[in-house]
């Protein structure tokens, strides 16, 4: 050992450092009064602190009283693993944290290891698929319930009376579209989600793909006395045919849905001045509330919920177009006048 160069310990403490500082983990460090003797940049990050803490205790720094009791429970316990405290605050922090007491030789306590793990986004996530799965379980019970209502009313005697029963079936068929409907936008949805969904980018007309769209909805339209109006610029846009034909066909939809008896929906679509291509749906609906106008695209919402089951809606379309939109690299968004109707945009 005589023949090591004096810098070993140094060096070795340099490393130390830059792993301390390179860790994802908030890392702590104190002596055996509890006093802070190190803490990372992860720490510093997680907590948003920009002094130095060392010599201060935990409480003095963060006034979190359910992290000094478990400092304290080191005293009888040498480690706790997986605890988790809840961070109050402008933007509210899970944090989980593994800790140990140290013991020198001797086996007195020397002081606390803690290391803070940042769970935020992991629950974020959970909860978001926990409302999910709420949200999907509740939108599949309803017609469910009604199909299961009426089929036992046929079954009763409601069958022996033709104009009854016949009543009662074509309920029956609805709600069994409705729940076919929700099941191809979940799974829609889902392809979205995973990273399944493959686009054939190809150069498309857009005035012949926005002809293609509303030659298929002619009829629903002229249904409710509406008039179609394709005003697309004869442009080339890069997208995937298919893909952007979901897109069109979903928001001329609602238009259509949401739209005024006896209106107008025009599409439409020019050059911007980024070099993007810059596509609108335009209704003479009620439009939409101004405090709804991003939550649209969000899975499940409706402005009008009674509105939207009425018309044989799954709360899934916007979301959809949503994500087909961004998958193109572009941007979708809506405007609205209330009482005026409703643009929709979206680039390309
Ligand atoms: P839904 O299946 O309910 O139509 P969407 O995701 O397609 O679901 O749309 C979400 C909600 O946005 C609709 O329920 C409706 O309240 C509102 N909305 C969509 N388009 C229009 C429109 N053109 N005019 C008014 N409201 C609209």
């Amino acid at each position: 050992m005589k023949g090591q160069p004096p810098q070993t310990v140094p060096a070795f403490q340099d490393h130390q450092q830059v792993i301390f500082e390179s860790m994802i983990e908030g890392l702590l460090l104190l002596d055996e009064h509890g006093r802070i003797q190190l803490a990372n940049r992860a720490f510093a990050d997680l907590f948003g602190i920009t002094s130095d803490i060392r010599g201060w205790t935990v409480i003095e720094v963060l006034r979190l009283h359910e992290l000094a009791a478990l400092v304290n429970s080191l005293e009888t316990q040498k480690q706790v693993s997986g605890f988790e405290i809840k961070v109050p605050g402008p933007t509210e922090r899970w944090l989980q944290i593994n800790a140990a007491a140290i013991y020198n030789g001797g086996g007195k306590r020397h002081g606390t290891v803690l290391v803070f793990h940042d769970l935020t986004r992991l629950k974020q996530l959970e909860n978001a698929r926990q409302e999910f799965v709420a949200n999907v379980s509740h939108e599949l019970r309803t017609p469910l319930s009604l199909i299961k209502g009426y089929a036992e009313t046929l079954l009763d005697g409601a069958k022996d009376n033709p104009e009854t029963a016949t009543r009662f079936l074509q309920t029956i068929d609805r709600n069994a579209e409705r729940l076919r409907l929700l099941i191809e936008d979940l799974l829609t949805i889902s392809e979205l989600e995973t990273g399944r969904v493959r686009l054939n980018i190809q150069t498309v007309a857009l005035a012949q793909a926005v002809a293609e769209v509303l030659e298929d909805f002619k009829s629903r339209a002229a249904a409710k006395g509406m008039t179609l109006v394709n005003q697309a610029a004869d442009l080339p846009v890069r997208a995937d045919p298919g893909r952007l034909e979901q897109i069109l066909g979903n928001i001329v939809d609602n238009a259509i849905k949401y739209g005024r008896a006896g209106g107008t929906v025009s599409v439409g679509g020019r050059a911007s001045d980024t070099g993007q291509v810059e596509v609108f749906i335009q209704d003479d609906g009620p439009g939409i509330p101004p405090e709804a106008l991003e939550r649209v695209f969000e899975r499940f919402y409706r402005v009008d919920k009674a509105r939207s089951r009425e018309q044989g809606g799954t709360g899934l379309g916007l979301a959809i177009v949503k994500h087909l939109v961004q998958s193109h690299g572009g941007r979708v968004w809506a405007t609205s006048r209330p009482g005026c109707g409703a643009t929709f945009y979206f680039s390309l």
